[in-house]
């Protein structure tokens, strides 16, 4: 039976039940799934080498005449050898395969085969073990540019490449959705073409079409899904306005005076809560710009308009360092804050639930609490969740959901991870975006440094200084219990504890170290946190649970341990955490890495304090997984497109998206009614967008 772009796997050959359902695990049900599961990597076959000058790295292709008939040796239970000599003009090869008795039948004494693998050489002797083979001429497996594929246990690369073989008749059947202007403005390949030429490209010309049509087309949905999902805003129903007020009435209660760049986002967020259209606003700034105060003054003209404010922290440090520091800043206004977080008793909690319901506070700091069922406010109108890169968009519609009658929430979202404008713009197509972009007065940039093992006692020296001199000193470990997928490999938990013991006991017998990790109870973090804020702990091991917000201007040098294990922007998260007072701030970064990449890596904290530089450097060596690899941003994930290599394609594709919606901004026409269809499928995650 002849496959069609519906045919399910079990249809080609040599696919039963056990195998369906692994394809399955790669999301592979059908031949039209096959035909758009792209390749990761290619492997090129296409030189051959005499035999004589073949490199002996990698892998390469040699054609060779089969000289002798092949001998099958058994050197024990379940041990089967085959060895062949072969030749071309150059020399000889000589050829071993282990436990493939069939290799005896199938190559004839003779003929000529390609054969690939990787050359070995012992004295003039050259051999090759295991290699793949074929006839000349043949062109399946070698003399080509083989694509590799992403894989699953029990699923081989060789497989995939048959069943996508077999899928490639059907290419034409894939309905073109690209509309024929934008293929011609932007000179993009058909899709059939494309569809072939990235399973199995003619040459690399051809792969660079394919590849540039298939990335473009992503981009493309990606920026028309993202712009609807903006009208789809401009829609809805308004927003609580706030009433104009006068900012110098906020300032007042600030202990500094704003730089230009939070009076700026202010001025950007009176105008969007006071419009009556619900705003949705994500601030951008390094760590330490003082997004804070930002946040707090949102809150105070909410409240002074009448209605209720929620911030959520992604931890629960965080969120009681914030109630904290905002309730000592608006108690003089009169704004009632309060905290809910997970860890109060359940008696403290139904106090806050109650008092949010009656409207008796007006201002509520917590964690993940605030979007449990039984939380209602009185009268909720904005929602400013902080370290948006920990928030999906499915927590925020949550809390959005709890507004009640009184209009769409106003939405504030705080990121201190930069990323490149460019790339927020679609990214977070859906938000408007401000950045702070200057840091308050009087900061000197924290001098880094990387040191080796070998400097450690010095490193300790320095730190006692440090602390002599009346500071406080954070030294990172990387211990794996928030996300066990960003640091394989690292020191468990124990480690954590008993470096900090020994500290302790034998470096700092003196001294006062103190702990904080993410499998602490809260109310012990939130009292190792009060401590350190007040001096009480002098040194503070710690694992990334520091990452993330926490302030106390007196620490001037923080020690991270294990550094090159860490990403860079997280280690300029990181570093942020010193710098925020008046007095000279340290990072010291310490690796054993002999990596010379994770080296280089390392010497751009060293060279630059720009958060956007370094989130761009982060980008270009690690790919933009930190930043949306994963769903819960609510972001559709991408086969082929890097977003971070492919800037100009990304524009590009912005562009085009423009230039359509703005001609057609429904898609009704019947050109664009496949752009529609695509951009359905690709954010079927995402509810309501099309509502
Ligand atoms: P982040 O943007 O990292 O959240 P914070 O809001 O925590 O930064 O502010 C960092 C520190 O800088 C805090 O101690 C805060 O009080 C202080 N700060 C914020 N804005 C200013 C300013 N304009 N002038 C002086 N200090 C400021
Ligand atoms: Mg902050």
């Amino acid at each position: 039976m002849a496959i069609t772009l519906n045919s399910p796997v079990t249809e080609f050959s040599g696919i039963g039940q056990v195998r369906a359902s692994k394809l399955a695990k790669l999301g592979l049900g059908t031949a039209g799934d096959l035909l758009q599961y792209f390749p990761r990597d290619y492997e090129d076959r296409r030189e051959v080498w005499p035999i004589r000058s073949a490199p002996l790295e990698g892998k390469v292709c040699v054609e060779a005449l089969v000289a002798e008939r092949p001998r099958l040796s058994r050197i024990r239970k379940g041990l089967d050898l085959v060895q062949v000599k072969v030749a071309d003009h150059t020399g000889v090869l000589h050829l071993t395969f282990f436990n493939q008795p069939y290799v005896e039948k199938s190559l004839k004494q003779g003929e000529e085969y390609v054969f690939y693998g990787t050359v070995e050489e012992q004295g003039r002797r050259r051999s090759m073990v295991n290699p793949i083979f074929e006839p000349i001429g043949r062109r399946d497996v070698t003399g080509v540019i083989l694509p590799v594929y992403p894989l699953t246990a029990g699923i081989t690369n060789h497989l995939l490449c048959s069943l996508t073989r077999q899928t490639l008749p059907c290419a034409g059947e894939l309905e073109e959705t690209l509309p024929p202007s934008v293929r011609q403005e932007h000179r993009l390949a058909e899709l059939e073409f494309s569809l072939k030429n990235i399973h199995f490209p003619a040459n690399e010309e051809s792969l660079d079409l394919a590849r540039r049509r298939l990335m473009f087309e992503e981009l493309f949905y990606l920026s028309v899904g993202l712009t609807f999902l903006k009208y789809r805003r401009e829609d809805l129903r308004r927003g609580i306005a706030v009433r104009a007020l006068s900012a110098e009435e906020f300032l007042k209660l600030l202990p500094f005076a704003p730089t230009d760049a939070q009076r700026r986002v202010m001025g950007e967020i009176a105008a969007d809560m006071g419009s009556g259209r619900p705003m949705n606003r994500l601030v951008q700034g390094d760590v330490g710009s003082g997004k804070t105060a930002v946040a707090a003054y949102a809150a105070w003209l909410m409240v002074q308009s009448g209605a209720q404010a929620a911030m959520m922290a992604p931890t629960e440090v965080l969120a009681e360092q914030h109630y904290r520091s905002l309730s000592a800043l608006l108690d003089a206004a009169g704004v009632r804050v309060g905290l809910l977080t997970g860890s109060l008793t359940a008696a403290e909690k139904k106090k806050v639930h109650t008092q949010l319901e009656r409207g008796e506070i007006d201002f509520v700091v917590g964690t993940h609490a605030l979007i449990s069922d039984r939380v209602r406010f009185q009268n909720l109108a904005l929602i400013i969740a902080d370290e948006q890169h920990r928030f999906g968009v499915a927590q925020r519609s949550a809390l959005a959901g709890k507004s009640g009658e009184a209009g769409s929430p106003h939405v504030l979202v705080m990121s201190a991870t930069p990323i490149p404008r460019t790339l927020a713009l679609i990214v977070y197509g859906d938000l408007d975006v401000s950045v702070i972009d200057q840091l308050p007065p009087g900061r000197t940039p924290v001098e880094t440094y990387i040191i080796r093992e070998d400097k450690r006692a010095r490193m300790y020296g320095f730190v006692r200084k440090q602390v002599e001199a009346g500071r406080q000193v954070y030294l990172i470990c990387p211990a794996v219990e928030e996300n066990p997928d960003l640091l394989p490999g690292a020191p468990d938990l124990k480690a954590v504890k008993s470096y900090a013991a020994k500290l302790q006991k034998e470096i700092f017998p003196d001294l006062k170290v103190g702990i904080l990790h993410g499998k602490m109870k809260p109310k012990e973090k939130e009292a190792v946190m009060i401590a350190f804020a007040e001096g009480d702990i002098q040194i503070l091991v710690a694992t990334t649970v520091v990452e993330v917000g926490v302030d106390v201007p007196n620490a001037n040098l923080i020690v991270i341990e294990g550094a090159d294990r860490f990403g860079l922007s997280q280690l300029h998260q990181l570093r942020g955490r010193v710098g925020r007072g008046k007095h000279q701030s340290y990072c010291v970064l310490v690796t054993d890495t002999r990596n010379p990449d994770s080296m280089q890596r390392l010497r751009v904290l060293t060279s630059t304090t720009d958060g956007f530089k370094i989130a761009e450097e982060d980008l270009k060596l690690r790919g933009p997984g930190d930043f949306f690899g994963s769903r819960q941003h609510g972001m559709p994930a991408m086969r082929l497109a890097d977003l971070s290599g492919d800037m100009r394609l990304l524009q590009e594709a912005q562009q085009a998206a423009q230039t359509m919606l703005s001609a057609d901004p429904r898609l009704e026409r019947p050109e664009n009614r496949g752009v529609l269809r695509k951009v359905r499928h690709m954010f079927a995650d995402t509810p309501d967008i099309f509502n």
